[in-house]
């Protein structure tokens, strides 16, 4: 490990984003021999871990335990969490390049893409980026969903419409089991859906669920999987991710209901049109290839056709692609020649898995430091960054603030008798932080 008091000689890089894509930045920095590296990843909500924390779904709890993984790249010598800051609001990027040789923007991609269909705005009609995050605790969604429906309709084809898919069609007993907060749980038990409908606008062969993902909603207990023979079975395909879809789907087609609670249907080649309603969702209507239309009675509509990026103050910005412009991740048009670098969501958009963002950061990473010399050229004011934000009376979230909202979490878990429950409140998650020791 390098000794980072050397301030000359050090690289000082601001990290912005504690999700994925940020902390393996961090990491990849870290890992590095080159030279001597102090890391500040800083994030607008108290807690790291991104979409790791309010996107991979609660009952992936396999995949959430890489949350100890990224833990200890935080806890590194050389690597500092600032949470509960928001840049932009509470200090800008030139007064971040003020203090640091350089800056990573990791800040994901947060919205939902629109339809752009009528009905869209209906009451019922519900973004699955803010159902997402919801139910994963995020403190900026906690105005309560209700599923008191019988049918649920749930656009587009890719890992995200089966997170909510399973989520809302899964016993709630199980989901008892995950860190789902008290009021998602209580909502997921009032459920009164019977029917959940998957639609999609092309067919089988273009879906972009991952084979682990699809098979997983064959198996869950108490539901039947409804497929039509006619939209899978003479569908075929050479590619190997493909077929072994498809073949998931033609299982299911001919696999017998076992009158299950509940009923989970996919339809394809069914373009969504209209959302159809008066004062609230009451159908979702579907085109067919041919032009042809039918409804499918529904009281709640996902949209979940894609996650985009948003700019931010002093950022340039690409409206047509939402991401952050750059060339082998270093940033176009920024306020400096040499220093701002993306990767992860903002700067590739929103495709990938978790891992993708490993290697992408170490391909950012592997920018930045190739451009060393010119960075540690420009002169820096270390710490000034922490200055403004004590004057300016920002809260700011560090690794112990973090380490005591975690173990609130797990002390409310022990009452639900699992590992964690989320702190979901902007005030609960700011004062277990600040009740640190
Ligand atoms: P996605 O994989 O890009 O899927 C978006 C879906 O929306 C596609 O089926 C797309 O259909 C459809 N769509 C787009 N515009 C539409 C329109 N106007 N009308 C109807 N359908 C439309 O996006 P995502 O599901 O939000 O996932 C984002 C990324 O996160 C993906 O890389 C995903 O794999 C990843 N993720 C992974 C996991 C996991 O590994 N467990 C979980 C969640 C998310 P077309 O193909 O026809 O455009």
């Amino acid at each position: 490990m390098f000794d980072v008091t050397d301030a000359a000689a050090t690289l000082r890089v601001a990290v912005i984003g504690a999700g994925p894509a940020g902390i393996y930045t961090a990491d990849a920095l870290c890992a590095q021999t080159d030279v001597p590296v102090q890391v500040h990843v800083y994030d607008r909500l108290p807690a790291p871990f991104g979409l790791l924390r309010y996107g991979v779904a609660p009952d992936h709890i396999k995949m959430k335990n890489l949350a100890a993984t990224l833990q200890r790249i935080i806890e590194h010598d050389n690597v500092g969490f600032r949470g509960n800051v928001d840049v932009g609001r509470d200090v800008t990027v030139p007064e971040l390049l003020a203090d640091y040789h350089a800056i990573v923007y990791t800040y994901g991609a947060s919205i939902d893409r629109k339809l752009g269909i009528p009905g869209e705005d209906l009451p019922g009609s519900i973004a699955a980026t803010a159902f997402v995050n919801w139910y994963s605790g995020h403190p900026d969604f906690i105005e309560p969903f209700s599923l008191e429906a019988t049918s649920a309709v749930v656009i587009g084809l890719g890992n995200v419409a089966i997170d909510v898919a399973r989520v809302i069609v899964r016993d709630p007993e199980e989901m008892a089991a995950t860190d789902v907060p008290d009021d998602v749980l209580a909502v997921l038990r009032a459920s009164s859906l019977t029917d959940v409908h998957i639609v999609g606008r092309r067919g089988p062969e273009h879906a972009k669920f991952t084979i682990k993902e699809l098979r997983e909603m064959g198996e869950l207990a108490g539901v039947d999987v409804v497929v039509d023979p006619a939209e899978v079975d003479e569908v075929e395909s050479d590619d190997k991710d493909v077929k072994r879809n498809l073949d998931v789907f033609k299982e299911w087609a001919h696999r017998p209901l076992a009158g299950g609670k509940r009923k989970l249907h996919f339809h394809f080649h069914s373009r969504p049109a209209e959302i159809v309603g008066t004062d609230r969702v009451e159908a979702l209507r579907c085109e067919r290839p041919d032009g042809a239309t039918y409804d499918i009675p529904a009281q709640l509509v996902f949209r979940s056709v894609g996650y985009i990026g948003t700019p931010m103050p002093g950022v340039p910005f690409d409206e047509t692609s939402n991401v952050i412009p750059n060339d082998d991740h270093r940033v176009i048009g920024g306020c400096v020649e040499v220093g701002e670098y993306t990767c992860g969501w903002i700067g590739r958009g929103a495709t990938g898995v978790i891992g993708t963002n490993r290697s992408d950061a170490k391909a950012a990473v592997a920018s930045l430091l190739a451009d060393t010399d010119k960075l540690l050229a420009r002169a820096v004011t270390p710490h000034s960054v922490a200055a403004l934000l004590s004057g300016r009376g920002v809260a700011v979230v560090e690794l112990a603030g973090w380490n005591a909202i975690d173990a609130a979490e797990v002390a409310r878990g022990a009452g639900r008798g699992n590992t964690r429950v989320k702190l979901s409140l902007w005030e609960e998650l700011l004062a277990a932080a600040s009740a640190r020791s």
